[in-house]
């Protein structure tokens, strides 16, 4: 097991700043929704993590701790996250890369 960056995405909907996504130097990793946090009336969205691209440099830690100061990214075991989002496929454009994301439930193991 291995540790990936995990946003809270509770602290994250409430400031809608996106830093954390211009520094990431994996491409395509912290992704931003804007539908995530709506069911709780969210009108921002939350940034979230591809964890199958992420490789646990805490970049984003620190920027979220320290640049933007919402404290919303921890380093977890990637078999304690709840619900992960990983990559199901890359379409490269004249525009740049954009990839498609499933989220799911992690499997517990017995
Ligand atoms: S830096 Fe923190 S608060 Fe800002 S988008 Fe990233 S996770 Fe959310
Ligand atoms: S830990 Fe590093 S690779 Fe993973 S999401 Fe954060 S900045 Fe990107």
């Amino acid at each position: 097991m291995y540790l990936v960056a995990e946003i809270d995405q509770e602290i994250c909907s409430s400031t809608s700043c996106r830093l954390c996504t211009q520094f990431c130097p994996e491409s395509n990793t912290i992704q931003y929704d804007e539908g995530l946090g709506a069911e709780r009336g969210s009108k921002y969205g939350s940034a979230y993590v591809a964890v199958d691209r992420c490789k646990g440099c805490a970049i984003c830690v620190w920027v979220c701790d320290t640049m933007a100061k919402h404290h919303a990214i921890k380093l977890e075991m990637i078999d304690q996250i709840p619900a992960i989002a990983t990559t199901v496929g890359i379409q490269y454009t004249e525009r740049g890369a954009v990839a498609t994301f499933v989220k799911s439930e992690v499997a517990s193991e017995g």
